[in-house]
């Protein structure tokens, strides 16, 4: 589902989290293992300030795991506690308590200072739309109680979800709008299908795709559409004629359906069909 931004919006949206991050100890963070800074919010460190925080990289089943490492490593050097997930997958919350335990450590002993005991840690989940925010409540609740949905600004009764004896997360997730005033950011974020597609049309988006995949994932063009060999120094138009001509994608007669070829590599991409591919690592 897909949120239209505007001004009006976007103050509701922040209000909202001004709010209810003061509530809690925990801001966890989701990003696309992807495009990991493309999907992060530019004012969240802000929001976020005096939180402890945990970055959890989403969508790491879709994402070069190459790439996974080097993006944890960047995060873990800015002093964030750090987990790679597949949201989709139970198994790959289990290492989420001892994170949420370990980014809130100077909390924890600072209450035992002060001789407060068994004060649970409160967190809540916070995102760009489309970035995995409900999957995650979900798996990681175990059970289905996180409304789905995206709307910024909703007013919510506050739900507490509680997740162990040391742990409760806020039912509701953050929905942080995407650095849009970013061009290279909104194509990303197009590509990943978290914005909508009309910054590029398809046809634009699937060839900025293509240009990219060819130098850096030529081998995952390669098994997916058996492309020859000389295509590849042609551009991306080239690439997009040869990948709708083995593909049969036709129009009437015998002409070249791009559009239909368009809307199929960006579908591959996003599915993972192509495989892994991550569209940015850091400077
Ligand atoms: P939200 O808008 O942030 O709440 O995002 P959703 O939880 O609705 O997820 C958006 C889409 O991404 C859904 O189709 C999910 O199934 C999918 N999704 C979420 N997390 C993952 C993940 O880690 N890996 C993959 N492959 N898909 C995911």
């Amino acid at each position: 589902m897909q949120v239209q931004w505007y001004p009006g919006h976007m103050t509701k949206a922040r209000r909202a989290m001004k709010e209810d991050i003061k509530l809690v100890d925990l801001v966890i963070e989701l990003l696309d293992a992807r495009a990991p800074l493309s999907s992060r919010n530019p004012d969240i460190d802000e929001l976020g300030r005096q939180k402890a925080r945990l970055i959890i990289l989403n969508k790491a089943d879709l994402a070069d795991t190459r790439a996974n490492k080097v993006w944890e490593t960047y995060f873990e050097d800015k002093g964030c506690t750090v987990v790679q997930v597949d949201a989709r997958r139970r198994a790959d919350m289990k290492p989420i308590q001892a994170a949420i335990l370990s980014a809130c450590r100077e909390k924890i002993e600072r209450d035992r200072r002060r001789g407060i005991k068994n004060r649970p840690v409160r967190a809540m989940v916070v995102g760009i739309p489309n970035v995995g925010k409900s999957t995650f409540i979900n798996s990681y609740a175990g059970r289905a109680c996180a409304k789905t949905g995206n709307r910024p600004g909703v007013t919510r009764g506050n739900q507490w979800i509680r997740l162990s004896k040391d742990v409760e997360l806020l039912d509701t997730p953050g929905i942080l709008w995407p650095k849009f005033e970013d061009q290279e950011v909104g194509i990303k974020l197009a590509m990943l299908g978290s914005i909508k597609d009309d910054i590029l049309n398809t046809d634009e988006l699937s060839m900025r795709l293509l240009d990219y995949l060819s130098v850096r994932y030529p081998e995952a063009l390669r098994e997916r559409y058996q492309l020859p060999e000389e295509v590849y120094g042609k551009g991306p138009a080239e690439i997009m004629a040869e990948v709708a001509r083995l593909r049969n994608c036709l129009l009437k007669g015998s002409e070249l359906d791009y559009g239909k070829a368009a809307r199929m590599v960006i579908e591959d991409f996003r599915s993972g069909r192509l495989g892994r591919i991550t569209l940015e690592l850091p400077d």
